[in-house]
């Protein structure tokens, strides 16, 4: 691998940033439901005049001007697959269990992806309207997984939540916060951007495009950009609400357009110095892929 990492970063240098927020949970206990709902806590929309894209990942702002950023891909997939490839862009897992179902078998696949990734959970105890919700059973659940909420003398935050009648996503997004103060997520925004491709995709009409999580510095139109085997010159940056920006800056989703081809998800995005240098990464890393094809393809 040509080195594209970068020097560290001095502790002067490092502003706070928003966390990153994954959403995890047994099928339909409520994640779909829950990403919507929290969607449309923000205080912004409305304001902005964009219309919602989907485009793997929104963000919230609240009421304070805290920012939360959401991966809106649920299910245990994209968050395994990514970590398989090194990715780990997830600072916080929500666990949404369904307060009338319990844990289910994907739930406690969670808990351990969660606890093998080494991040952070918060339990959202979902349809809590419903009159067989059982929290304190589900936390009992919990327990015997080694998953102890504050209730139970653990550090776990639980907030019962109702995606459906929109209850309780203040007091969730306040656990969120909490959680996130306590880790001090920090990154420099000064500094050539850098990400992670968190989903990607030919366009008809625009091309390759791949959203990129900035995981740090700032990705500005014009840049010129390597992203797995592919480079490019930043064309135009669409954010969440549709809205072309000039600027991605740390925990920030966008949409890149002027890419060459389309990378995959989990690929790691740079913004290098010039376009030979640019080509000579990307026709490297190429080779590379080729030279594996070839090695595991069956004789
Ligand atoms: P997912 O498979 O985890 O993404 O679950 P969905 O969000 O698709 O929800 C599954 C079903 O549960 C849908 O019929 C939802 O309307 C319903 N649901 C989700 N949240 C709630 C809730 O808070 N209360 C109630 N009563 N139903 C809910």
């Amino acid at each position: 691998e040509i080195g594209l990492e970068g020097e560290a970063d001095n502790d002067t240098d490092l502003m706070p940033r928003p966390p990153v927020v994954t959403i995890m949970g047994h099928v339909d206990h409520g994640k779909t439901s829950l990403l919507d709902a929290l969607r449309g806590t923000d205080v912004v929309s409305g304001e902005a005049g964009g219309i919602t894209q989907h485009i793997g990942a929104y963000q919230v702002k609240v009421a304070t001007g805290d920012i939360v950023t959401f991966l809106d891909t649920p299910g245990h997939e994209a968050f395994t697959e990514m970590r398989g490839r090194g990715a780990n862009v997830t600072d916080i897992v929500v666990l949404v269990v369904a307060g009338d179902d319990g844990l289910k078998p994907q739930s406690i696949e969670a808990i351990s992806h969660t606890k093998a990734a080494g991040v952070p959970m918060i339990v959202a105890i979902n349809k809590s309207d419903k009159p067989g919700s059982k929290p304190q059973k589900v936390r009992e659940e919990l327990l015997q997984h080694e998953v102890v909420v504050e209730d139970m003398g653990g550090d776990v935050q639980d907030v019962e939540v109702s995606a459906l009648k929109k209850t309780n996503l203040d007091k969730l997004l306040d656990a969120i916060l909490l959680q996130a103060e306590l880790l001090e997520l920090k990154a420099n925004p000064n500094r050539p951007g850098e990400g992670t491709v968190i989903e990607a995709k030919l366009d008809k009409g625009r091309g390759p495009v791949a959203t990129v999580l900035v995981s740090r510095g700032t990705v500005r139109v014009g840049d010129i950009f390597v992203v797995g085997a592919e480079w490019g010159k930043v064309r135009a940056l669409v954010d969440d609400r549709g809205v072309q920006v000039k600027e991605a800056g740390p925990s920030k989703p966008v949409e890149v357009l002027g890419l060459s081809g389309t990378p995959m998800a989990g690929d790691v995005f740079a913004v290098v110095e010039n376009e030979a240098r640019a080509r000579e990464i990307a026709a490297y890393r190429a080779s590379v892929l080729q030279r594996k094809r070839t090695t595991q393809a069956p004789a």
